[in-house]
C-alpha cells in the first residue's frame, strides 16, 4: 500500500471527462482572431518576451508599439494588456492601471479592456469599481469569459456564494460546447473550472484539467507556464508534492521570473516545515514583483509559524497597501491581533464570530477590519478557514475548531476546512470524529494525500490493542504486548511523581499509540504520517499536548530508550496542557530534555565547542527559530541542548524549583520578560548576560575533559613557518595534511617531525597507523610503544596504542595507557570503553568495572550492553534493588531480553515485590524463548498471590509437553489437595 506519496493520482487511463472549465486569473489577453498585420509580429514578439519573463524587453517593445497612433483597434487592445501584464507581474499596479485607462480612451468600447481593468481593480482591493467595470464588460460582450471569471470572483467577496458557483460552472459548459484551443481561453476557462471542481468536489474535472486542459494549453502555446502553474497548485492543494513541484520547475524553466510557481514551490516548502527554504523562495520572487500579495504573505507565514509576529506584521502591511479587502490577509492579521491581546476564550470566540454586533468585544480583533469584512461579505469562510489553521499551528486546537467550523457553516463548498478539522480530531486524541470528518472528506476529494494517508492510520490505529491503566491509554500492535505492557507500567510508575513536581494532572487519560511496521510500511513511517499526515518527521516520538505517539522500538534501525522518549513527551504534555499552550517552545523542551536525567552526550560537547567559540550561539529570543526553522541538523540540535543548558543554569542559580516557577509564570504570561520577572524577579537581560558567561564555563569544562580539536591546516601551517624544525607543529602540519587528503605531503612533515625527535607522540601515531594499513603490524606498535615514551602523549597514539594493546592481548600495557588516557580526558567515553575491556581482559574483580560501565550508562543512553552488564553484575553480587534498577533500564533499550525480564523477576521475587515479580514473568512466558522453569516459577508466584486457577493454567502448559515435568506435577498435585 502507498502510503506516503500518492502516485499518479490523476491517472490519464481514467475515462476524460468533458464537463469542465478552468481559468487562471490571470492577467491574460485573450483572443479572437487578428487582422493579418505587419505589426501583429512584433506583438507576438513582445508577448514572447513576456510569457519568458524578459520584461523590461517586453515593455520597452509594448510602449513601441502604443506609441504609434496608427496602431488601433484590436491590436492596440492586445498590446494594452500586454503592457499591462509587464507592469502588474513586476508590482507597478498603478502604471498597470493607467495603461488600460489611457488604452481606454481610444478604445471605449473594448470589453476586454474593460474586464482588464476590473481585473486590476479587484486585485488591488477596488471592488466596488471592479463591480461596475465588469458590469460594463459584460454589456459591451456579454460572451466575455474573463469578464465572466471576474464576476465570480466578486461575488465570493461579497458572500454571494450560489452566483460564484453558477459563475464558475459556466466556464464548463462553455468548454464543452465550444470546445476552445487556444491558450489563453484554456487558461481562463481552467481557473474557473478548477473553483468550480474544488467546490463540489469533481474530481474527474482535476484530472481533465491536469490532464488534459493544461497539457492543450502547453501545446497551443510551449511558453505557457501559466498551464503548468494551475496543474502544479491543483497538486499542491492535495499534498501531492512529488508530482507538483515538477511542474513549478517546468513553469521556472520557461519564465525563470515566474513568480507565482517561486512562491507555490515556497508554500510547498511550508507544507513541510522548511521554514528558510520557503522564506528563500518568497525572497526571490518578491526580487521580480515586490507587491506580489502571495509572496508577501508567505513571508509573513514564515514569521508567523516562527512566532515573530512583528516580523510577520511588516510584511503584512506590505499586503495591505496592495490590496486592503483581502481576506487572506485579514486573517493573518486578525492571528497577530488575537495574540497581542491575550486569546480569548474559545467561547468568547464563537459568540464573537456569531453575532460581531452584539458580542463582547474580543481582544484586538474589534479594531481590526473585520467588521468591514462581515459588513461587505457576510460568508468570508477563507477568513475563518485561515485563522483556525493559524490558531491549530499554534496548538490553540479549541480556538481552532470554532474557526473551523465557522467556515464550513458560512461555506460548505471549502473542502480546507474540512480537512483540517479531521486531522486537528486526530492530534486531540478524538479518533472516531476525526474518521467520520475524513471519510466525508476523502468522499469528497479521493486524491488529498493527507486525507488518504491519516484515513490509512487511523485503519492501522484501530486493527491495534489497547492497554488501559489508571492514568494512560496505549495503543499497540498486538504482537508487541510485551513491550507496551511494560511501558504501562513504566508511564504509571513515574505518573506521581512527575505530575506532582509541575502541580498538574490531565484531565483525561493519556493516550499513546505505538506503531509498527505494517502493510509494507515502517513504523516511523506510520508514526510520521499519524504526526503529520506526510512522510518523514526526524524524531521517533513525538507529542500534539493531547496525545503521544512513538515509532516502535523494535522496529527502528537502531534501538532506542524508550522510557526516556515516553518521559520526555510525557512531560510535554504536562507542560504544555498546564500552561495551556502558552509556554515557549524552547522551554517545554528544556524541561523535557532535564527530565530525561542524562549527563551531556559527547555530540553536543563537540557541537558546544565549535560553535560556541565561533558565536554561532542562540539567545533566548532566537531559541525557537532552532526548533522551527533550523538553517541545518545542527542548528537543531543546538537549540536542544542549549535549551537544557539554560535549565541547568536556572536550578543552579534560582534552586531546584526554578523550572516549576518560570512554567508557573508561563501559565500567568506568555511574554518571557515578564515571565522572568514574575519567577525570578530578574531582567532577563541580566540573565542571558550570565547565561553567556555559563556557556563559556561549559565549554571550558568540556574542553578540559575532551581531547583537543586536531589543529586546522591553515594554523598548523601558520605554526611551522614560525618553527619550522618545531617536531610537534610538523606532526600536527602533517595531521592537518592528511584530513585534507594530501598525503605525500604529510609523509614528508610526519617524517621530518621523526627525525627531530624519534618519540613525538603524534607522529609515531600517524606513522603507526600508515604501518598497520600495510599490514606491518608489529613495526606499527613499536612505534606506538615508542610514542608513549613522550612527555606528554597526544590522544590519538593514547587511543591506537590502548586498541592495539588490546587487541594483543596486552592487558598491563593497555590498562597503563588508559589511566593516563582517562586521567586527562576523562570526557572520552572511548577510553571509558576500552577500560572496561582491559578491566575485563585482566580479570578485574566486578566492584572495579561497575564505575566505568556506570560511567558508559549515564552518558550513552541507548548503550544497553553497558546496563545488561551492571544488571547481571547487581544480580550477582546479591544487590536486588542495584538489579531492579539496571535490569529495567536494559529493558528500556532491548525490552524483549528474556535474560534481562528473569533478572528483574528473580530481584522482584527476592524482594518479595510480588506482583512486579508475576508481572516480569508473565511478560518471560509470552516470549519465544520462556522456558519450563519460567512457566514453573510464575505458577509458584501465582500460587503464593492465591490464583490458583492461573496457576494450574501456567502447570498445565508445562506438562503438556513434558508430561515428566516432576515439580510441575507435585505442584498442580499440592494445588488438588488445596494447599
Ligand atoms: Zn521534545
Amino acid at each position: 500500500m502507498q502510503l506516503i506519496s500518492a502516485d499518479n493520482p490523476f491517472s490519464p487511463s481514467l475515462a476524460v471527462c468533458r464537463d469542465v472549465a478552468l481559468c487562471l486569473l490571470v492577467l491574460l489577453g485573450w483572443g479572437q482572431p487578428l487582422p493579418i498585420q505587419a505589426s501583429e509580429s512584433a506583438l507576438d514578439t513582445a508577448y514572447g518576451q513576456l510569457q519568458r519573463g524578459e520584461y523590461a524587453e517586453s515593455r520597452e517593445r509594448f510602449q513601441q508599439l502604443l506609441a504609434d497612433a496608427e496602431f488601433t483597434g484590436e491590436l492596440r487592445v492586445r498590446a494594452a494588456i500586454g503592457l499591462s501584464r509587464v507592469e502588474a507581474e513586476t508590482g507597478r499596479w498603478e502604471e498597470a492601471i493607467e495603461v488600460i485607462e489611457s488604452a481606454l480612451e481610444s478604445e471605449r468600447n473594448s470589453s476586454r479592456l474593460w474586464s482588464r481593468l476590473a481585473e486590476l481593480h479587484f486585485e488591488t482591493g477596488e471592488s466596488t469599481r471592479a463591480a461596475r467595470e465588469v458590469q460594463r464588460a459584460l454589456d459591451l460582450d456579454s460572451q466575455n469569459l474573463h469578464a465572466r471569471l471576474i464576476r465570480a470572483h466578486l461575488d465570493v467577496e461579497r458572500g454571494a456564494i450560489d452566483e460564484a458557483l453558477d459563475g464558475y460552472r459556466f466556464f464548463v459548459r462553455h468548454y464543452n460546447r465550444a470546445q476552445p484551443d487556444d491558450w489563453e481561453t484554456l487558461m481562463i476557462i481552467g481557473e474557473g473550472a478548477a473553483q468550480y471542481a474544488r467546490w463540489e468536489s469533481v474530481s474527474p474535472i482535476f484530472r481533465f484539467l491536469v490532464n488534459t486542459l493544461c497539457p492543450d494549453a502547453l501545446k497551443d502555446n510551449p511558453h505557457c507556464w501559466q498551464a503548468a502553474v494551475l496543474s502544479g497548485t491543483l497538486l499542491l492543494e492535495k499534498y501531492n508534492q512529488g508530482q507538483a513541484l515538477p511542474e513549478f520547475e517546468q513553469a521556472l524553466k520557461i519564465n525563470p521570473h515566474c513568480v507565482p510557481a517561486l512562491v507555490a514551490m515556497g508554500e510547498a516548502a511550508l507544507q513541510d516545515q522548511k521554514l528558510t527554504v520557503a522564506e528563500s523562495f518568497a525572497d526571490k520572487a518578491l526580487e521580480t514583483n515586490p507587491r506580489f500579495v502571495p509572496a508577501l504573505l508567505l513571508k509573513a507565514d514564515v514569521q508567523l509559524m516562527a512566532g515573530n509576529d512583528g516580523q510577520a506584521l511588516k510584511q503584512m502591511q506590505a499586503a495591505l497597501e496592495v490590496n486592503g479587502r483581502d481576506q487572506r490577509i485579514l486573517a493573518r492579521l486578525a492571528v497577530i491581533e488575537l495574540f497581542s491581546a491575550g486569546l480569548p476564550e474559545p467561547e468568547s470566540l464563537r459568540q464573537w464570530i456569531d453575532d460581531p454586533e452584539n458580542a463582547p468585544a474580543v481582544g484586538g480583533l474589534a479594531a481590526t477590519s473585520f467588521g468591514e469584512l462581515r459588513q461587505r461579505n457576510p460568508r468570508p469562510g477563507p477568513f475563518y478557514a485561515i485563522l483556525g489553521e493559524f490558531l491549530d499551528a499554534r496548538r490553540k486546537y479549541d480556538h481552532a475548531e470554532v474557526c473551523y467550523r465557522a467556515a464550513i457553516d458560512v461555506m460548505p463548498q471549502l473542502s480546507a476546512p474540512k480537512t483540517s478539522l479531521g486531522m486537528l480530531c486526530m492530534r486531540t486524541g478524538r479518533i472516531e470524529e476525526a474518521e467520520t470528518i475524513l471519510d466525508d472528506a476523502f468522499q469528497a476529494d479521493p486524491f488529498h494525500v493527507r486525507v488518504s494517508n491519516m484515513r490509512k492510520v487511523i485503519g492501522v490505529l484501530k486493527s491495534y490493542e489497547t492497554i488501559e491503566t489508571e492514568h494512560f491509554v496505549l495503543r499497540v500492535d498486538g504482537s508487541e504486548m510485551v513491550l507496551g505492557r511494560q511501558m504501562a507500567d513504566y508511564l504509571e510508575s513515574i505518573y506521581p511523581e512527575l505530575t506532582a513536581r509541575y502541580g498538574y494532572e490531565p484531565p483525561t487519560r493519556t493516550q499513546f499509540e505505538i506503531y509498527s511496521d505494517a502493510k509494507g510500511q515502517s513504523g516511523h513511517a506510520w508514526f510520521s504520517a499519524r504526526m503529520v499526515g506526510l512522510p518523514w518527521i526526524q524524531t521517533i516520538g513525538a507529542s500534539t499536548g493531547v496525545i503521544v505517539a512513538l515509532a516502535s522500538p523494535t522496529k527502528t534501525d537502531r534501538p532506542y530508550n524508550w522510557a526516556r522518549v515516553l518521559r520526555h513527551e510525557f512531560v510535554h504534555v504536562l507542560t504544555l496542557q498546564k500552561t495551556r499552550f502558552n509556554i515557549p517552545h524552547w522551554f517545554t523542551e528544556a524541561i523535557s530534555v532535564t527530565e530525561e536525567g542524562q549527563l551531556m552526550p559527547e555530540s553536543w560537547q563537540e557541537m558546544l565547542l565549535e560553535r560556541v567559540p565561533a558565536g554561532k550561539v542562540f539567545s533566548l529570543t532566537s531559541l525557537n527559530d532552532g526548533f522551527q526553522k533550523p538553517a541545518s541538523p545542527s542548528d537543531w540540535s543546538m537549540a536542544y541542548c542549549q535549551s537544557k543548558l539554560y535549565a541547568d543554569l536556572m536550578l543552579n542559580r534560582f534552586g531546584e524549583d526554578a523550572l516549576v516557577r518560570l512554567l508557573d509564570a508561563y501559565v500567568e504570561t506568555p511574554d518571557d520578560e515578564a515571565a522572568f520577572q514574575r519567577a525570578f524577579s530578574v531582567p532577563l537581560e541580566e540573565f542571558e548576560a550570565e547565561y553567556t558567561r555559563f556557556l563559556h564555563q561549559q565549554i571550558e569544562e568540556i574542553a578540559r575533559g575532551r581531547r583537543p580539536l586536531p589543529v586546522l591546516l591553515d594554523a598548523a601551517k601558520e605554526r611551522v613557518e614560525a618553527e619550522p624544525e618545531n617536531p610537534a607543529a610538523l606532526a600536527d602540519l602533517g595531521f592537518a595534511l592528511l584530513r585534507s587528503g594530501q598525503r605525500r605531503e604529510a609523509a614528508e612533515r610526519i617524517d621530518r617531525a621523526l627525525e627531530l625527535k624519534p618519540t613525538q607522540s603524534l607522529a609515531c601515531a600517524l606513522r603507526a597507523r600508515r604501518l598497520a594499513l600495510d599490514e606491518d603490524l608489529e613495526g606499527a606498535f613499536q612505534l606506538l610503544q615508542r610514542g608513549f615514551e613522550d612527555e606528554t602523549p597526544h590522544p590519538l597514539l593514547l587511543e591506537l596504542l590502548a586498541r592495539d594493546a588490546v587487541r594483543r592481548e596486552e592487558f598491563a600495557l593497555a590498562e597503563t595507557v588508559l589511566d593516563q588516557a582517562l586521567e586527562r580526558f576523562p570526557l572520552e567515553t572511548e577510553f571509558v570503553r576500552l577500560k572496561i575491556a582491559v578491566a575485563e581482559g585482566l580479570n578485574h574483580p566486578d566492584e572495579q568495572i561497575v564505575p566505568y560501565l556506570k560511567r558508559l550508562a549515564r552518558r550513552e543512553y541507548d548503550d544497553a550492553p553497558s546496563r545488561k552488564r551492571l544488571a547481571r553484575v547487581a544480580a550477582a553480587g546479591g544487590d536486588d534493588a542495584e538489579a531492579v534498577i539496571w535490569a529495567r533500564e536494559a529493558l528500556s533499550i532491548d525490552p524483549l531480553d528474556a535474560g534481562m525480564l528473569r533478572i528483574l523477576a528473580e530481584a522482584e521475587r527476592r524482594s518479595r515485590n510480588l506482583p512486579a515479580a508475576v508481572g516480569a514473568f508473565e511478560l518471560i512466558v509470552q516470549l519465544e524463548d520462556a522456558t519450563d522453569d519460567d512457566r514453573y516459577a510464575l505458577a509458584g508466584l501465582y500460587k503464593r498471590s492465591g490464583r490458583t486457577a492461573e496457576a494450574r493454567r501456567q502447570l498445565n502448559a508445562i506438562l503438556e509437553h513434558n508430561p515428566n515435568h516432576r515439580p510441575a506435577r507435585t505442584m498442580l498435585r499440592l494445588l488438588d489437595q488445596g494447599l
